[in-house]
């Protein structure tokens, strides 16, 4: 039975555990639970914005917790539109998003995780990574940016930088959206077809189409190798955008649930508090 039961975020657990790698060619990208439309889950997905603007606020008020969620996908994945309509009622004081592109000559003579951590949000934040440190051991990886000997150690890197931010207060959750190779194709046709849509296409997405299959490998191996207890990814099947909404959308309401942040308590006396005129 999946949906919202008495406060509870339901449905199933798509995350990674330590020791259960995945095969993401095992994991259907077409998955929906059954539902069909997107008008089925519309309710469900509208109260768990709901729920995550409100936890938010509760998150900010409190200021002693934040959350760090990332997103990674092949290109036309949905990261751009999982922003836009999971976070469509937080309150853009208190969240921000980083999206990442290749690095600067500045950041590229610092550590590789340097211009992350400096993006990193404080507590009482969301912050939103589109993009993340994972581009260190994805297409470094599949475009030999660095040799093996750079980029393999970058896995201990990496689950150490999240280790530091969730023992600092920032809880960790990676969203892989999964998606087709055969979605792909129509998403980049639809981006060509579309004149409102033409400034998202680059020439240089064919280029990495080509390279698929090297970037599943990349991908799978850093999610089995980075997934943890503390900072756990999930592969959400994404083909179906209105699926993979709910499904990010119920793992964070859950998240900022679990970490049930409070109002804090208000000054002493309020109550005989009068407003002069
Ligand atoms: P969209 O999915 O909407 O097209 P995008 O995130 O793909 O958005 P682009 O400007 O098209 O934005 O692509 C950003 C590029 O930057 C990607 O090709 C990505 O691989 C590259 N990139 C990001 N981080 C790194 C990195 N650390 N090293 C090298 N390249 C990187
Ligand atoms: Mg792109």
């Amino acid at each position: 039975m999946s949906g919202r039961v008495a406060g509870k975020v339901e449905g199933p657990d798509y995350r990674v555990f330590p020791g259960s790698p995945v095969r993401l060619a095992e994991i259907d990208p077409n998955e929906t639970e059954g539902y069909t439309r997107k008008k089925e889950v519309l309710p469900e997905l509208e109260s768990l914005r709901k729920r995550i603007r409100r936890l938010h606020e509760k998150l900010y008020a409190e200021n002693k917790r934040g959350l760090l969620i990332v997103l990674q996908a092949m290109d036309t994945g949905g990261k751009d539109g999982t922003i836009k309509h999971v976070f469509t009622e937080v309150n853009p004081q208190g969240c921000r998003v980083s999206s990442f592109k290749a690095p600067s000559a500045e950041e590229r003579n610092h550590d590789f995780l340097w211009r992350y951590h400096k993006s990193a949000p404080a507590v009482g934040r969301i912050g939103i990574f589109n993009r993340s440190h994972y581009e260190d051991v994805l297409v470094v990886r599949v475009k030999n940016l660095v040799p093996e000997e750079v980029w393999r150690p970058r896995y201990r890197m990496i689950r150490d930088f999240e280790w530091t931010l969730t023992h600092n207060r920032i809880s960790v959750l990676k969203f892989y959206l999964h998606i087709s190779k055969d979605e792909q194709k129509r998403r980049l046709q639809s981006r060509l077809d579309d004149p409102d849509k033409r400034w998202k296409f680059s020439k240089n997405d064919l280029a990495e189409r080509e390279r698929w299959d090297s970037y599943q490998e990349a991908f799978e191996e850093a999610i089995n190798e980075t997934s943890t207890e503390h900072a756990p990814w999930h592969v959400v099947p994404a083909n179906k955008k209105w699926y993979r909404n709910l499904v990010v959308a119920r793992a964070i309401a859950g998240a900022l649930e679990r970490l049930d942040p409070k109002f804090p308590p208000a000054e002493e006396g309020l109550d005989s508090v009068v407003i002069p005129d």
